[in-house]
């Protein structure tokens, strides 16, 4: 008679007599049981990467498998983040034969009652979360979408916000949200210092600078400074108004008298690096002709570094955002940090740094705002368009009522921000 294999003949046998490796196995095998969540790009760096962290907790949270759609530009800048798999959205995935066809959220939610009594669910959605100024609602954060959406196998995500906020809402999420984050303003920095990881491209360039220049430093301030508008308020407002934040704050010491020739080539006092992010050159010209020009009234001497200024913001250039990648890390790496207000760069900036900014307040012509800038309440970034819908009740509500770990933003007063 034959003679039963043993159980080694037939590992033996599934991996080919050693041809796979041993960790290959049918769960290694996409099996169409998955659900998927795709992210895809919208805006800059900084909103990429706020939405992108939302999505990875939306994918925990739904039990769906998170993949990236990037182009060109992204693709140079992290590291794979799941061991023995790539995020990055596959060419065979049947998306791309059908994404000229597929249905929005919208219309879903429109159609809903009609197609759930057909038993009508598409296999495709495009979740469109982006920002809309007309308090238009989504319902995204009620229980009743959500469950509308747990039955579609993949989801396009579309958003340039930080929609974490809204995951808070969502009742069937609470229990497991609490367990994952017994404190709330942390949820960016873990997510965020799980996913992005530098590439080696960019870490050369973050290690480089970093060795080169703020290593040796006693302390490191990062400036980030994000004009949306050139013409509202003169750089050299702003200017006075951030160094106006360092005094108040401490976080810089005022100019003394003008430097001797002698007081100039002095090497061994305490000194401080200032780390300017900008895509203007204005401002870390200015502070380091200052700095170098002057005493301080602390004795200091006051480093000033800016490593790039790219004069405006450049789309679907990846040497481009290498670099903001690069200057993102480097202020996340700082000791304190003052940031602009309603900017995503500075968001992921301190919250992967861990670090509460001071906010600077929206200047207009020439007038400093007083106070010039406002601490933070929390590491998180804030979600600058939330709902306002209470799905239980029926009308609208200031979701800071109802769930004591949501704030407003400082810098935008409708936003809200999980303290
Ligand atoms: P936000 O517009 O401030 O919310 O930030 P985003 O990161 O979403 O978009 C701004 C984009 O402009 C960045 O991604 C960069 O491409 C560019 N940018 C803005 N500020 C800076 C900066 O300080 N340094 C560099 N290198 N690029 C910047």
């Amino acid at each position: 008679p034959k003679k039963k294999p043993s159980p080694i003949t037939i590992a033996n046998d599934q991996l080919l007599d050693g041809l796979l490796v041993s960790a290959f196995d049918e769960a290694s095998c996409l099996t169409t049981n998955c659900k998927y969540l795709v992210w895809t790009a919208s805006n800059g760096l900084g909103n990429r990467m706020i939405t992108l962290a939302a999505a990875f907790l939306y994918a925990i949270l739904t039990d769906r498998v998170l993949l990236v759609k990037f182009g060109i530009d992204m693709f140079a800048l992290f590291c794979e983040p799941f061991p023995d798999s790539s995020w990055l959205l596959p060419r065979n995935f049947p998306y791309w034969k059908h994404h000229k066809h597929i249905e929005t959220y919208e219309n879903m939610l429109m159609n809903s009652k009609k197609n759930r009594s057909k038993g009508l669910l598409p296999q495709f959605l495009i979740l469109n979360l982006q920002h809309t100024h007309d308090g238009h609602n989504n319902f995204f954060h009620c229980d009743q979408s959500q469950a509308l959406l747990q039955k579609v196998p993949v989801l396009i995500l579309s958003s340039d916000q930080y929609f974490v906020p809204s995951l808070f809402m969502i009742p069937s999420f609470t229990q497991e949200l609490s367990k994952m984050f017994p404190k709330k303003d942390t949820v960016f920095h873990h997510l965020g210092r799980y996913l992005f990881h530098p590439s080696n491209q960019a870490w050369e360039l973050i290690s480089r600078f970093y060795e080169e220049h703020l290593s040796k430093e006693n302390e490191k301030i990062g400036l980030q400074i994000r004009v949306y508008n050139t013409h509202r308020a003169s750089h050299e407002t702003i200017i006075n108004e951030t160094l106006a934040c360092t005094l108040q704050h401490k976080l810089l010491p005022d100019i003394g008298v003008p430097k001797t020739a002698a007081e100039s080539h002095l090497k061994k006092q305490a000194s401080k690096a200032v780390l300017v992010a900008s895509l203007y050159s204005e401002y870390g010209e200015k502070l380091r002709t200052m700095y170098k020009a002057n005493t301080t009234v602390t004795g200091e001497v006051i480093n000033v570094y800016q490593p790039s200024h790219e004069g405006r913001q450049k789309s679907n250039n990846d040497t481009h955002n290498i670099k903001a990648w690069t200057e993102i890390y480097l202020l996340s790496l700082c000791d304190a940090l003052i940031t602009s207000p309603k900017s995503t760069f500075g968001y992921v900036a301190h919250s992967l740094g861990g670090l509460k900014p001071w906010i600077l307040e929206r200047a207009y012509g020439e007038t400093i705002p007083n106070p010039p800038c406002r601490r933070s309440k929390s590491m998180e970034p804030c979600f600058h368009y939330p709902p306002k819908y209470d799905c239980m009740a029926n009308n609208t509500v200031d979701f800071t009522s109802l769930f004591h770990h949501m704030k407003h933003c400082e810098d935008v007063s409708n936003g809200l921000r999980l303290v």
